[in-house]
Order: structure tokens, then sequence, then C-alpha cells
């Protein structure tokens, strides 16, 4: 079903037939047609066009805040700040992006010789609805400024941002067929993958969407970006600022009603500082106003929706089944719509979901571990390696456990979050590749060697 279901009442607020084979099929030809003009359209023009958009982003902040927050929950603040960041993330490469695929010229002695970075066609995106704007405009905004066009397969239950979004790009001055948007339920995925006329495919989302896909596309020799789940660690050494590190706590936690790929998820707390900080913690996670994400002072709405909120309490059931302790929380909200109370587990057993599992809400899983190697050697026990944030006043202990630690980032006396200019991305089952920076464009590009032999300069024989 793609419909928007307002997750704060559960009413339906509209619904959308799926794109007919006839009309994924008109939009593929679209994109191929579209693909030549755009890759020969100067970089600063495709530039402009993706500067407009952010433009755009910027003005319509508030329109496009409602929408996010009627579709998928998020508070109407942090709504109007992605779009805010949307806006900043499009800036960016439309100022950077066309330095960033400059040709790099290899110098040679009597030839002349460059690396280009060219696009490959057609990306198709298959996006999450828990940041329905962000998550696509940093996959498109450097994408079309590097002359590739954009198939976008949105989340099912994101409908209305899916379409203003393909509504935002054609606004901003992209030719028809750049950006399309494809209403398709995930089953359909592979079809277009498999597509001739599809060049690469970048999915954020589940571990088990990123197999799929990747598997399909490895059968079609596709190029993939996968940003996939995380277990993100939280680690409070006994040198940290308790204090401080309690209060970020919870806004890591709870960040986007919880569903934030790089929320942290794992607290570890070496012991000198566990009761200090755990008291904290739990306090400051107690005084959640939950409530309607329209209202500017609630701190957590609504889960996007009620599978995903049935899915995060078996999990805790799970937790406590297996001898977790509930600290604060453990339940639903009684009432319509779907509400979680902020939750702290703690005395996990290693066999319990909370030890190493996602939990996509608002519920933190705590651990009281003896120093610092034990620390890092918990953070490193999952399957998952994104991002992580560590506490500490030792400077020198900071750099070795951002080193020690296996994630694609690692911030240390801060929250992990993403910035246009910083790389972004995963190791083991968070996935791979890079979005953001330079090294997001350079994805999806073919990296071209360009060699020029002048007045017929000998070539040495060498493969
Ligand atoms: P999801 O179920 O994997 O859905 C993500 C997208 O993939 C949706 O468009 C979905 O379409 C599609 N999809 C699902 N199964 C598929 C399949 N077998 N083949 C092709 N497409 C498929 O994930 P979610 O529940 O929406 O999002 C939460 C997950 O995303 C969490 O694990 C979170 O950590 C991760 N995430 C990662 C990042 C990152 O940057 N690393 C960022 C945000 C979220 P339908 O909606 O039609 O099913």
């Amino acid at each position: 079903m793609i419909a928007s279901v307002n997750p704060a009442t559960g009413e339906m607020v509209a619904e959308f037939g799926e794109h007919s084979p006839e009309e994924v099929e008109r939009r593929l030809e679209l994109a191929r047609a579209a693909s030549a003009g755009w890759r020969a359209t100067p970089v600063e023009q495709r530039a402009a066009i993706v500067a407009a958009a952010g433009e755009l982003l910027e003005a319509e902040q508030e329109r496009f805040g409602r929408l996010m927050t009627l579709e998928m929950g998020k508070t109407l603040t942090s709504a109007i700040a992605e779009s805010q960041k949307c806006a900043s993330g499009c800036r960016y490469y439309a100022e950077h992006g066309p330095s960033f695929i400059a040709p790099e010229v290899i110098a040679q002695s009597g030839e002349r010789g460059e690396a280009r970075f060219e696009p490959l066609g057609a990306v198709l995106a298959v996006m999450p609805w828990n940041f329905p704007f962000w998550q696509v405009v940093r996959f498109a905004a450097p994408a079309l400024v590097g002359g590739n066009v954009g198939l976008l397969k949105h989340a099912s239950n994101v409908p209305q941002c899916a379409l203003a979004l393909e509504d935002l790009f054609r606004r901003a001055g992209a030719p028809e067929g750049v950006f399309q948007t494809l209403l398709i339920g995930s089953g359909r995925v592979d079809a277009v993958i498999a597509d001739p006329r599809v060049h690469a495919v970048t999915l954020t989302g589940s571990e088990a969407a990123g197999r799929s896909v990747a598997a399909c596309a490895g059968r079609h020799l596709k190029k993939t970006v996968l940003e996939l789940g995380g277990s993100d660690p939280f680690v409070v050494c006994a040198t940290a600022d308790v204090a401080r590190a309690a209060e970020v706590a919870v806004t890591a936690r709870t960040i986007n009603n919880g569903q934030s790929c790089i929320a942290a998820k794992r607290f570890i707390v070496v012991d000198d500082v566990y009761d200090d900080f755990a008291a904290r913690f739990v306090e400051r996670m107690r005084a959640l106003r939950v409530g309607d994400p329209m209202e500017k002072s609630t701190d957590v709405g609504p889960l996007a929706t009620r599978a995903i909120r049935d899915e995060l309490h078996e999990q805790v059931r799970a937790s406590v089944a297996a001898g977790a302790r509930v600290l604060v929380g453990g339940d639903v909200v009684a009432g319509a719509g779907n509400y979680y109370a902020p939750t702290v587990l703690g005395d996990i057993p290693r066999d319990a979901p909370a030890w190493s599992q996602e939990l996509f809400g608002p519920v933190a899983s705590l651990f009281r571990v003896p120093d610092v190697a034990s620390a890092v050697a918990q953070a490193n026990d999952t399957s998952f390696g994104l991002g992580a944030s560590v506490w500490t006043g030792d400077a020198a202990e900071g750099e070795r456990l951002a080193q020690e630690i296996d994630a694609g980032s690692v911030f240390i006396n801060g929250m992990v979050a993403s910035d246009p200019r910083f790389p972004f991305g995963g190791v083991k089952a968070s996935g791979y590749g890079r979005e953001l920076g330079p090294w997001g464009l350079r994805e999806f590009v073919n990296i071209k060697t360009v060699r020029r032999f002048p007045g017929g300069a000998r070539q040495a024989p060498v493969e």
C-alpha cells in the first residue's frame, strides 16, 4: 500500500495507486532520453539548478516540514530543520560540486593525461522514510551536479514527500526526466535495477533491503552504495564530563523519535561513573515530553508506523524476558497514534535483542563495563559499524578510541551527525560506499583515463 497515514492519529490522509508497468516504462524512457542532454549541460548550469532547489527548500521549509511531520511523525521543529539542512546540502554541492569533478591532470614526460569524472547515467535511489527529504537530497544534489539523472523509489509510507521532491526539482529548473519519482512497492525494485536504462543503485534502509538490492545489482553488474542500519555505541569514560554526556545522550538516543540510523543506541559506561551517568540519563529520559509532533513543546513524537512500534515493543519484551531490567518506560503509550514511552534498559544479558540488535525507537540499552578496554570490546561487539560517540576528558584516550572503534565515523565528546563536508557511511553490516563531500559525488561517476601522446611520442610497451 502506498499511503500517507498520520502516525499521530492513525488516520489515513491520502492513498496512491502504484505506477502501472506502462507508467514505469514511460519514466525509464524519459530518464534515458534526458540523460544525454543532462550530461552535456555545462556543470555550472547543473549546479545552478541544484542551488535553485536549495532556495526552494529554504523558502518553503514550513510547508515541507508539515508534510514530513504529517507523513512520518517527526516533530515539526526537526522537520523544518531538515528542510534547512537540505537547503545547505544543495548550496554545498552547487558551490563545490563542479570542482570535485574537475579533471585531474596526471603529468608524464612526453604526454598529457588526466582522470575525468563523467556521469554513469541513471541512478536509482531506494530511500527510507525516517529523513524523507534529507536522505533523498543528499543523494540527488551530488548525483545531479555530477550529470546523472535520478529515479527515486521512496518508502511506501511517504508518497507525498516523494511527489513533493519530484516537483521541487522540476520547479528548480531540472529538465523533464532528470529527477523522477517511481511510485512502486519494494517488490518491483528488482525489475528496475535489471533494466538496462538504469546504471547504478543507492539504497538507504535496513540490512535485509540492502542484501536484496545488492544481490540483484550484483547479478546485473551495477554499482551500489548501501547505507544500512546501525547500533551505535556511546562510550562514557571515567574522565568524561558526565553531566554533559548524559544530557547529549538523551538527544542522541531520541532524535527523530529514536528513528535514526546514527542515533546512539548502546550506552557503554565505565564502572567509575556508571551510577552517576545512569541516574542523570534515566531522569532526563523520564522528563521527555511525548506527544503531538506538531506542538513546539514536544520532545518525542510517534513512531512512523504501527508495525514499527509493535516490532520495537517486541524487542523490549524479549529483552526483559531474557533478564533485562526496565529503568524507565518499557511500554507503548495507550490511545491513538504510535507513541512509545522513552525507555532505558539495564542489566542486559548477551542473548537479549537489546544487546546488539538495532532498536529503532526511543529505547536505550545501558551497559556497565569495568574499564575502557572492555568498553571498546563491547562497542565493537555488533555486526554493525555506522557511527560511534566517545566521551572522555583525556585527548589521547579519545584518539585511541577513535582508532580502535570499528565504525564509519567516530565523534569525540559530540553526537554523531551528518554534515555535507564530511564522508558519511558505514562498515560491516552498516553498508559500504560513502555519501557527502567529494566522496559521495565520486561514487556515481565513470573515472575515465584519457591520455594523449603528442607528436607520435612512443609509449612504453607495458599493460
Ligand atoms: P527498509 O524497510 O529497508 O526500507 C527502506 C527502503 O527500501 C524503502 O523504500 C523500502 O520500500 C525499500 N525496500 C525494503 N525492502 C526492499 C527489498 N527487498 N528490495 C528493494 N527495496 C526494498 O527500511 P526502513 O524500515 O524504511 O528504514 C529503517 C532502516 O534504515 C533502519 O535500519 C535504519 O538504520 C536504516 N537507515 C540507514 C541510514 C544510513 O544512512 N545508514 C539512514 C537512515 C536509515 P517499501 O517502503 O516500499 O517497503
